[in-house]
């Protein structure tokens, strides 16, 4: 297990900076962030993500019988790129107030439309394996705020925003926007598909005071655990449609920012641009 911790902070793109891992169950050890790094705190091991029929997509409705709930549509606003995202119920749905997360909105020119009024983006996390493309794969573009920054995937038609993924195909997760998620008609709440926001992060980007209470994450390590780390064991991590797993690369090669787009960037973040 040990091992298996360091490898993935090995993994998380230098965003470790170099804190030690350790799994000591109930005690002080260590947590994980959105994005694949870890800081210390606390973690509750007893807290695992949901496994049960209706975490699995299979919903009773009493006399209107079992409905399925395995596939949920995604398409950028244009609907030139489409696609469907499995097992919605295997998902982890959060909220991330980080300001990178911001300035990505930012650099689509979709901050009205993707951000909440602290500036939190709605992240729906899944397995890459998930999410098939059926149309338009080829307007699927990314980029990075920095050299080391996360994989931000987006529709280069019309500036949709897809997800973040990491640099690596190995930890393979990506962090669905929900604006991706809302666009085909007659599309059913994000919540009542995905499930509800259990976890909110990064509230030191939120906009205004006070700022707004950190919460989930030891759902969010469970999740990561039952979801994530177990998709690199038994090769699912293999089945994604953002890495050419050959070599090990993005399917397209991101853009990344000069540092005074970044600069700028931040200061539209900050409003002062
Ligand atoms: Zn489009
Ligand atoms: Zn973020």
């Amino acid at each position: 297990m040990i091992e298996a911790l360091n490898q993935i902070n090995d993994l998380s793109g230098g965003q470790s900076s170099g804190l030690p891992v350790r799994y000591t169950g109930r005690e002080r050890g260590v947590v994980l962030t959105m994005h694949g790094s870890w800081h210390r705190g606390w973690w509750h091991g007893s807290e695992k993500a949901p496994r049960n029929e209706s975490e699995q997509g299979i919903v009773d409705r009493g006399s209107f019988g079992v409905i399925d709930m395995t596939s949920h549509p995604l398409q950028c606003r244009c609907g030139t790129l489409k696609g469907v995202v499995h097992e919605p119920r295997s998902a982890n749905h959060a909220v991330c107030w980080c300001r990178d997360c911001q300035a990505f909105a930012h650099f689509l020119g979709r901050a009205g439309e993707v951000l909440d009024e602290r500036g939190g983006t709605e992240v729906i996390q899944v397995l890459p394996r998930n999410v098939v493309f059926t149309q338009g794969v080829e307007a699927l573009a990314c980029m990075r705020l920095t050299p080391k920054g996360l994989v931000r995937w987006y529709a280069g038609c019309c500036k949709t925003p897809v997800g973040n993924t990491l640099a690596t195909p190995k930890l393979s997760f990506i962090g669905l926007i929900h604006t991706c998620l809302e666009g085909a008609p007659e599309v059913k709440s994000l919540d009542e598909v995905f499930g509800p926001v259990r976890c909110w992060v990064n509230s030191d980007g939120a906009k205004g005071e006070p700022k707004p209470k950190v919460a989930g994450m030891g759902r969010t390590l469970g999740w990561f655990f039952g979801t994530v780390v177990r998709a690199r064991f038994n090769g699912d991590y293999r089945k994604t449609p953002f890495f050419n797993m050959a070599t090990g690369q993005p399917v397209v090669t991101p853009r990344i920012l000069s540092e005074s787009e970044h600069v700028e960037l931040k200061r539209a973040v900050l409003g002062t641009a």
